[in-house]
């Protein structure tokens, strides 16, 4: 999962900048701007936060265009060694994408000659060659819909002065734009656009908004024939901001359903509803009102630890150390219902339930709303492999011991299709993908260099 911003416009590098910091959620590993200034472009980025890894050379506050990119690494190596924008081999397109390309091995030796291991580069390098062959940038990216498959919400930047955004066309990943007096400007989320105070839309699945060197020349085109979306479900369950729309669904509304549809169907005792903060906290307030017991904060998070799910894996294990620390007040002698927006590894469950045991709780009953993490995401989400799933070949109650819960309880794959009310991808809770995959062989090619 990645997070990826655009600008045309007056002080785009500095706008570009300014999206990636609402977007800093999506990636943490490394971030980066590419600007056109002076009929070439520039690159500014490397491993880090935004704040730490973008530093902006005098020349960007010229930049008339720019592109940029949080990671949150899905594929190659973790960590800031690697960030986006790439640029094609020529430096003449750079791309950024959110997502992955399954099959992006049998592309680079087919048509460029070349092992991959790292499928921005692939897709840059890439949409590179079809720019020099078909002379525009709209066109070249057409063309590589034909050829890549798999989730991308992508953003390009080409050396004459073109802007493009563009969707798969299951539409998996977000990405929204707006456009105005003076300003193109495009974001992963929505919520980025709204603080910015622009009137955003979405960019429909299988979209692509081409601005041919001024705002004023930004027209929203196809991208490839469109399917039925398939928006990614744990966008919805864990990875958008509460106050994002996707597929025209807000996402805090979408997990309060969740929560509600979750209590439905429990009937466990409890003095009280705990969110695992802040990812479960909207589910929570569904939960809590759904059963009217109430609504309690047992955890203090630190904010400053960052997302450890998202973390390269040997950073995982401390940032869990130092993001709960509990509330004994609240905890001491109670019976309490914990509600976590998903189990993926397991241990952050592992971890708190411990934690609140600690600190004097009777009874700690896990309830998670979404259903068991069982199969791998090859779209932009790191969890690859089957081995590193909890849930994968064990049952609830096997989970609930190895977690260390008086019970487990999580909400059906219907349950969630119905909270946000749209078809969904669920591949890796055990539903369908959007498109048929070879799990075995996608689980070497996204595991392999990875370290
Ligand atoms: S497999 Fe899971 S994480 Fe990956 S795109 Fe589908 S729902 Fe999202």
């Amino acid at each position: 999962m990645c997070g990826v911003a655009a600008w045309m416009g007056e002080g785009a590098a500095g706008a570009v900048y300014e999206l990636l910091l609402e977007l800093q959620h999506r990636g943490q590993e490394a971030a980066g701007v590419a600007f056109l200034a002076g009929g070439r472009i520039g690159l500014a980025g490397g491993g880090g936060l935004v704040e730490e890894a973008v530093k902006l050379p005098p020349e960007a506050s010229r930049a008339w265009a720019a592109i940029g990119h949080v990671r949150y690494s899905t594929s190659s190596l973790y960590g800031g060694e690697l960030f986006q924008p790439v640029a094609g081999a020529r430096g003449l397109v750079y791309v950024a994408f959110n997502g992955n390309i399954v099959n992006y091995r049998e592309l680079g030796g087919e048509l460029l000659g070349r092992r991959y291991s790292w499928d921005a580069q692939l897709v840059a390098d890439l949409v590179e060659a079809l720019y020099l062959e078909h002379g525009s940038l709209a066109d070249a990216l057409r063309e590589a819909a034909r050829l890549l498959r798999g989730a991308y919400s992508m953003v390009a930047l080409s050396s004459r002065g073109e802007l493009a955004a563009a969707r798969d066309p299951y539409g998996v990943r977000p990405l929204a734009y707006a456009l105005g007096d003076g300003y193109a400007a495009v974001a992963s989320e929505t919520a980025a656009l709204d603080t910015m105070g622009l009137a955003w839309r979405e960019l429909p699945a299988g979209g692509l908004l081409y601005c041919n060197g001024s705002p004023k020349d930004c027209v929203e085109t196809r991208l490839a024939p469109s399917h039925e979306p398939r928006p990614c479900a744990f966008e919805y369950v864990y990875f958008l901001r509460p106050d994002s729309v996707f597929e025209g669904v807000e996402a805090h509304a979408a997990r309060v359903e969740m929560g509600r549809r979750l209590a439905r169907s429990d009937t466990v005792e409890a003095d009280l509803v705990a969110p695992v903060p802040d990812s479960g906290r909207s589910a929570a307030i569904g939960y809590a009102l759904e059963r009217g017991i109430p609504l309690v904060e047992v955890l203090y998070r630190n904010r400053y630890a960052g997302r450890a799910f998202i973390a390269p894996p040997r950073e995982r294990d401390g940032r869990l150390r130092r993001k709960f620390n509990p509330i004994r007040s609240a905890a001491w002698g109670k019976r309490i219902i914990l509600i976590d927006d998903s189990v993926v590894r397991g241990s952050t469950g592992r971890r708190i339930a411990a934690t609140l045991r600690a600190a004097g709780a009777r009874e700690v009953h896990l309830r998670v709303a979404s259903p068991p993490v069982v199969m791998p995401c090859f779209l932009g989400i790191d969890m690859p492999s089957r081995r590193e799933l909890v849930a994968h070949g064990r049952s609830v109650d096997e989970v609930a011991r190895l977690l260390g819960v008086d019970s487990l309880l999580y909400l059906g794959l219907r349950g969630l299709e119905e909270a946000v009310g749209r078809r969904l991808c669920l591949g890796c809770f055990g539903g369908s993908y959007p498109f048929p995959l070879d799990v075995e062989r996608l689980e070497k090619v996204f595991t392999e260099g990875r370290r």
